[in-house]
C-alpha cells in the first residue's frame, strides 16, 4: 500500500510559501499608501516603506556577518544599530497615520544618525559604510515633491556634508578590526558597496517603472469615459482616423454608426439624473456585449455612442446593428433603490445611423453622414436603423 506523505507538499517546499511572503512584503510596503491619495504621493509612501524594510534587512544581515567575524569592533557597530531599527519601525506608523512628510524626515534622520553611530562605535570608515550617506543624498531626490524642496536640500546637504567629512577624515576603526583577516575586510567592504549600488539601481528602476505606469494610467484616464468606462470622444475620433486609414490602405470596408438613446431627457426628467446615469451604463453594457471583439465603441458625449465595424459591408452592419437595437429594446432597464428613489423599470430604445467608408470621404464627413442617417431614424419614429445610402436614395426618389 502506498505510504501517505508525512507533511503537505506546500509545507515541504520553501518556495511554495513565496506568495504568502510576497503578500506580507506587499502589506508592509503599502502601509499608508491608501486609495485616494495622489498617485505621485502614493509612490513616495511606498518608497519610504521599502527603504525602511531594506534598512531593517541590512541590519539583520550585517549583524549576523559581524558576529561571524568574532571581532568586537564589528559586533559593537552591529549592536549599535538596534535602537535605530526600532526607530525605523516608526516610519511605518507615521505613514499609516498619513504623516507622510514626517515619515520621510524620520527615515532619513534615522539612517543618517545610524551611519554616524556605526562609524564612531568601532567600525570606522574601513568598510566604507559612509557611502550609504552618498546614497541618501541621491535618494532624497525621488522621495520629495518639488514643493518640499527645502527638506530635500536639507537632507542632501547634511548627508553629502557628512560623507565628505568621513571620506577625508578616514575615521579610525576599533583596534580589534586591525587584526581581522584582510579577506574578511575585503568581502565586507564589497558587500557594503555592492548593497549601496544595488539599492541605488533598485530605486532608479522603480522610479522608471512607476513613472511609465503613471503616464499609461494618465493616458488611459484621458481616453476613457468615467461614467461608462467606454473610450471617450477623443479616443473615438483617434480610432476612427486609424481604422479609416487602415481600410483605405487595405481596400476593405469600414462601417461607422452613431447610436443615440431615444427620449433620454424624459428619463432624467421623470427619474432623476442618477437613474439617468445608470441608464447610460445599462445601454453602454448592452452595446459592448452585443458587438464583436473587433468592433470599437466610444461614448461621443451625452447619450450618443459611435460604433466602428472594420471589414464590414453596409448590409452586414445594418443586420448586426438591428440585432443590437432589438436587444436593447427587449432588455428593460431595471434599477434598485437609488439616491432615495424607489426601484423601477423602463424600456429604452435607440436610433442608429450608419454609413460605410468610400475612398474619398474624410472622417469628419463620415461622422456627419452617420449623423444625417441618425436624424432620419429619429424623424421616421425612432427605434430603428437607417443607412446614409437609404437617405440619399429617398431624396433621389
Ligand atoms: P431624442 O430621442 O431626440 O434623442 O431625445 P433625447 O431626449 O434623447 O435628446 P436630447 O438631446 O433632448 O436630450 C439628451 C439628454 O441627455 C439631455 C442631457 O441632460 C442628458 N445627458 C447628457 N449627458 C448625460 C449624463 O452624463 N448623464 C445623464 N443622466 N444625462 C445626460
Ligand atoms: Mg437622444
Ligand atoms: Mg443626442
Amino acid at each position: 500500500m502506498a505510504k501517505a506523505p508525512s507533511s503537505s507538499p506546500s509545507s515541504s517546499r520553501p518556495l511554495a510559501r513565496l506568495p504568502l511572503l510576497w503578500r506580507w512584503l506587499r502589506h508592509w510596503a503599502t502601509i499608508g499608501a491608501v486609495e485616494g491619495i495622489e498617485p505621485a504621493d502614493r509612490l513616495k509612501v511606498i518608497f519610504v516603506n521599502v527603504s525602511a524594510m531594506i534598512a531593517l534587512l541590512s541590519n539583520v544581515v550585517f549583524n549576523v556577518l559581524f558576529l561571524a567575524t568574532g571581532t568586537w569592533g564589528l559586533i559593537l557597530s552591529g549592536l549599535v544599530q538596534w535602537p535605530f531599527a526600532l526607530l525605523t519601525g516608526l516610519t511605518f506608523w507615521l505613514n499609516s497615520q498619513g504623516r507622510y512628510l514626517t515619515a520621510r524626515a524620520c527615515i532619513f534622520t534615522v539612517i543618517l544618525v545610524e551611519i554616524c553611530a556605526i562609524v564612531v562605535a568601532g567600525q570606522g570608515t574601513v568598510l566604507s559604510v559612509h557611502y550609504y550617506l552618498l546614497l541618501i543624498t541621491v535618494l532624497s531626490l525621488p522621495l520629495y515633491r518639488l514643493s518640499e524642496w527645502r527638506w530635500c536640500v536639507l537632507f542632501m546637504l547634511a548627508s553629502s556634508g557628512l560623507f565628505v567629512f568621513f571620506e577625508f577624515k578616514s575615521w579610525p576603526e576599533h583596534s580589534s578590526i586591525e587584526a581581522l583577516n584582510p579577506t574578511w575586510i575585503y568581502f565586507l567592504r564589497i558587500l557594503v558597496m555592492g548593497s549601496c549600488v544595488a539599492i541605488a539601481m533598485w530605486i532608479v528602476l522603480m522610479t522608471a517603472v512607476a513613472s511609465e505606469d503613471y503616464v499609461l494610467r494618465l493616458q488611459s484616464l484621458a481616453m476613457s469615459d468615467a461614467l461608462t468606462g467606454l473610450p471617450n470622444r477623443r479616443a473615438g475620433t483617434e480610432q476612427l482616423a486609424h481604422e479609416a486609414a487602415q481600410s483605405r490602405r487595405a481596400g476593405t470596408s469600414l462601417a461607422v454608426a452613431m447610436v443615440d438613446i431615444d427620449h433620454f431627457k424624459r428619463i432624467n426628467d421623470d427619474e432623476g439624473h442618477d437613474i439617468g446615469d445608470l441608464a447610460l451604463r445599462h445601454v453602454a453594457r448592452l452595446l459592448r456585449e452585443g458587438l464583436r471583439n473587433t468592433d470599437f465603441i466610444a461614448r461621443m458625449g451625452g447619450e450618443e455612442f459611435a460604433v466602428l465595424m472594420p471589414s464590414t459591408t453596409l448590409t452586414q452592419a445594418c443586420g448586426a446593428l438591428d440585432t443590437l437595437r432589438a436587444t436593447i429594446a427587449s432588455t428593460p432597464f431595471q434599477w434598485a433603490v437609488t439616491a432615495g428613489k424607489p426601484q423601477g423599470k423602463r424600456v429604452l430604445t435607440v436610433s442608429i445611423g450608419v454609413v460605410t467608408i468610400a475612398p474619398t470621404l474624410s472622417e469628419d464627413t463620415l461622422l456627419h453622414q452617420a449623423d444625417v442617417a441618425l436624424y432620419k431614424a429619429k424623424a421616421l419614429g425612432r427605434n430603428q436603423v437607417v443607412s446614409y445610402d437609404a437617405v440619399v436614395q429617398a431624396e433621389k426618389g
